[in-house]
């Protein structure tokens, strides 16, 4: 049909379906395809970014309405119109072309020399564009008006006409039609909620189009709210994130190089984000939403909301050169534009072989009309209600047989049909909430996860409470005061260690950089915790005393990045020697203990992980673990007989496992046999050490690692594997870990038997080490 050497102008699912079928039919031609507005501002003039923010710079004006006087310029000529919109184009124009703000494409019209042009068939121009595709010899391919549909079917209600339609694709699927040849037309968004329950109610993988836009991402929102720091570092903020939002925030960055003021920058930024979409289509065959301007050929169309105002297109006389002067620019009315859409619309209908059309009586409790294409088209209307006799869901059935039985109990009506239902499906549970997790059949995670301490232990606590999390993305992100101490006791302890700040001016200037006001009330207590660092300060500096390891890193990212999960974690501190031989600890704020008892359930890892990480980072070269601890801030362990500077001491002990190999011990703390440095640490005569000693051999430490890693690949298959069961966590029968502190208890609706029991280790006979804790 096409000539070689063509320029096809259309819209982009004109230009996919055009595609596919040189593909399919294995044509090879050389045609390129534009849209009708990028040929015409290669013809006429285009504009850039660049023209975008001086018009911004010199008259403020939003970005959409500077957009708007851009592609109205086209129109006015180089003269004294007396009008005010027209006279400001052609001044803007002039001024655009002193500065060389608009782009004249010499090439363009040589290039379209030896070319054959084509115009989708619903394509309308206006009359100077008219002349221009004459002078060029344009053809406007024309539809075949061979079909014309008899009748429209009206619905009383949008979920009958949405059920209908989903009715007739399950039909078209059952009898063996390719889904991909099913296209629905003219859906509007209050159609898609609908329109996505009953896809589900009759099994139709269908892609409704939602794209939600760039600006609505995680990665956008950091970007911009970083972008102060500059692009770099905004850019360094989100490296970890989505890398295809990344690339799409980079290449839009790379537009407005540059606008070296960082508000404007923001501003343009802001704009392009809300203007971006994001395809969230996951699906490969699927019911596709497209317009009536795709070229049908044999494919099932379902026209639905064919209502008038819905259905054609009706353009308004809301455009910025208006009815009243579109003569003055030989433009032509609302009016006519609107007939030749409408004559276009009536050639694509009457082109289509398969055809559906559908239309509501009434949206919500509104009466609406038909579609003025009815008398056009010499349409029958039927009145068409739900056939029971013909089901292609059982679900579908059962709910609606379920409505009926709320409208006869609650209201007494009693509906015909309910008898219907009632012989058909005797046991709908009725009455009953199942509020199990159903497997998603879909795959969720197309790339390897990303794993962190809080995540897999939330995994661990409960599957769905981590799919609530990091699949649904539900969590609040309201930065607490007790998360702020432990942020502020973190930002503390990690400049002084390393350049020994004054803390009063280290926690100004925490609170400065993260824009923290405070009420009196907390200033008070933040003064009082300051002054408990100082304290805190004084005893580290004492427990060092007993340390031989020279070398320190603080709050270091340690990843392992494998074939199946990458794994990150920050470590507060790891002190070592040139030997490799190192200590590692975490500050705790809170009172949390460490213990294997829970390992093998995969609960409380923290520490365990960060002894993995370690071993795995390439940091350490196989390093020998001297102990692994916590250290315990604010901590409020009141013990009887110790001063309150005695009981900051013991309460500042390292709690953790340390290594039975003594000579390695002896260089973190020389003062082990009755330790001032870690928690319960004492030999005893015989040269053995006390049980609340919580020693280790390098081998059980090894298995520790080993087992860590098997309780990770099990949660990472699992999670490919879309396991996300409602099953907390209840230890021994009694203490329950997963739900008390849990912010989705309002949402899963769990029932007492979907606990499930851990039993604590009572000894490392698991690592297959012997009892010692
Ligand atoms: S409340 Fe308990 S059962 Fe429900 S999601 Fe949270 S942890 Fe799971």
């Amino acid at each position: 049909m096409f000539k070689e050497n063509a320029i096809i102008i259309c819209e982009n699912d004109y230009k996919n379906k055009l595609l596919k079928e040189f593909n399919e039919n294995k044509v090879l031609l050389n045609v390129n395809f534009m849209t009708k507005k990028e040929f015409l501002e290669a013809y006429f003039f285009s504009y850039n970014e660049k023209t975008l923010y001086y018009i911004y710079r010199k008259y403020q004006f939003k970005i959409s309405i500077i957009k708007m006087y851009l592609d109205n310029l086209r129109f006015v000529q180089n003269k004294n119109y007396n009008n005010e919109k027209l006279d400001f184009l052609v001044k803007l124009k002039e001024e655009l072309d002193k500065e060389k703000l608009l782009i004249y494409d010499d090439r363009f019209k040589t290039f379209l020399q030896d070319k054959t042009i084509y115009l989708a068939p619903y394509i309308y121009l206006e009359n100077d564009e008219e002349k221009v595709f004459k002078s060029l010899n344009a053809i406007q391919i024309k539809n075949d008006t061979n079909y014309k549909p008899v009748f429209a079917q009206m619905f009383k209600t949008i979920a009958k006409e949405v059920n209908y339609v989903c009715k007739r694709i399950a039909k078209l699927i059952l009898n063996g039609e390719n889904i991909n040849n099913i296209k629905l037309v003219n859906v509007p968004e209050e159609y898609k909620n609908l329109l996505e329950r009953y896809a589900y109610l009759y099994n139709i993988p269908i892609n409704l189009n939602i794209n939600s836009c760039l600006y609505g991402t995680r990665e956008a929102k950091l970007f911009l709210s970083h972008l102060y720091e500059g692009k770099d570092n905004a850019l360094d903020k989100i490296k970890k994130l989505n890398q295809d939002i990344i690339t799409k925030i980079v290449n839009i960055c790379n537009k407005y190089f540059f606008i070296e003021d960082m508000n404007d920058l923001k501003t343009f930024l802001i704009y392009e984000f809300k203007k971006t979409n994001i395809n969230q289509n996951l699906l490969e065959n699927y019911v596709e939403l497209v317009s009536i301007n795709y070229p049908f050929k044999e494919e099932y169309v379902f026209l639905m909301n064919f209502n008038i105002e819905s259905f054609p297109k009706v353009y308004k006389d809301d455009s910025y050169i208006t009815d009243n002067i579109k003569k003055m620019v030989n433009l032509k009315s609302v009016n006519e534009i609107n007939k030749i859409v409408k004559s276009n619309t009536i050639n694509i209908i009457k082109s289509i072989k398969n055809i559906v059309i559908t239309l509501k009586e009434y949206d919500l409790e509104k009466k609406v009309y038909p579609s003025s294409l009815i008398e056009d088209l010499d349409l029958e209307i039927l009145n068409e209600e739900d056939d029971l006799y013909e089901s292609y869901s059982i679900l579908n059935d059962k709910l609606n047989y379920a409505m009926k039985l709320d409208d006869y109990y609650k209201y007494g009506i009693l509906d015909d049909n309910i008898f219907i239902y009632k012989n058909t499906y005797q046991d709908i549970n009725y009455f009953t909430y199942d509020s199990s997790y159903k497997k998603i059949k879909q795959k969720i995670f197309d790339k390897k996860i990303k794993l962190s301490y809080s995540s897999i232990n939330k995994y661990f606590e409960c599957k769905f409470k981590y799919f609530l999390s990091k699949v649904l993305y539900l969590d609040n992100y309201k930065i607490t005061f007790g998360a702020l101490i432990g942020s502020l006791y973190h930002h503390i302890l990690k400049e002084y260690l390393e350049n020994k700040k004054d803390i009063m001016l280290l926690k100004e200037e925490y609170l400065n950089n993260n824009n923290i006001v405070l009420t009196k009330k907390e200033a008070f207590y933040i003064n009082k915790i300051v002054k408990e660092i100082e304290t805190d300060l004084i005893i580290i500096d004492k427990q060092n005393t007993y340390n031989t390891l020279d070398k320190r890193v603080l709050e270091k990212e340690f990843q392992d990045n494998n074939e199946h999960f990458i794994l990150n974690g920050f470590i507060d501190k790891i002190l070592y020697n040139d030997k490799e031989e190192l200590v590692i600890i975490d500050y705790k704020t809170g009172n949390e203990n460490i213990s294997y008892k829970l390992l093998s359930s995969g609960l409380s890892m923290q520490l365990f992980l960060y002894l993995y990480l370690v071993k795995k980072d390439s940091y350490f070269n196989n390093p020998k673990i001297i102990g692994f601890y916590l250290q315990h801030f604010l901590h409020s362990e009141k013990i009887c007989d110790k001063s309150p500077i005695e009981q900051k001491e013991a309460n500042l002990k390292l709690n953790g496992y340390s290594n039975k190999d003594i000579s390695l011990l002896e260089k973190f703390d020389s003062s082990f046999k009755n330790s001032k440095v870690i928690r319960g640490m004492k030999l005893k005569n015989d040269g053995n050490f006390y049980s609340n000693s919580k020693t280790l051999s390098s081998e059980e430490m090894d298995s520790m690692v080993f087992l860590v890693e098997a309780i990770l690949n099990e949660a990472v298959e699992k999670i490919n594997n879309n396991d996300f069961q409602i099953n907390p966590k209840k230890v021994n029968n009694k203490d329950d870990v997963s739900c008390p502190y849990c912010p989705y208890k309002e949402i899963c609706y769990k029932k007492d038997y979907y606990y499930e029991n851990i039993k604590q280790e009572e000894d490392l006979s698991f690592l297959g080490g012997d009892n010692n804790d």
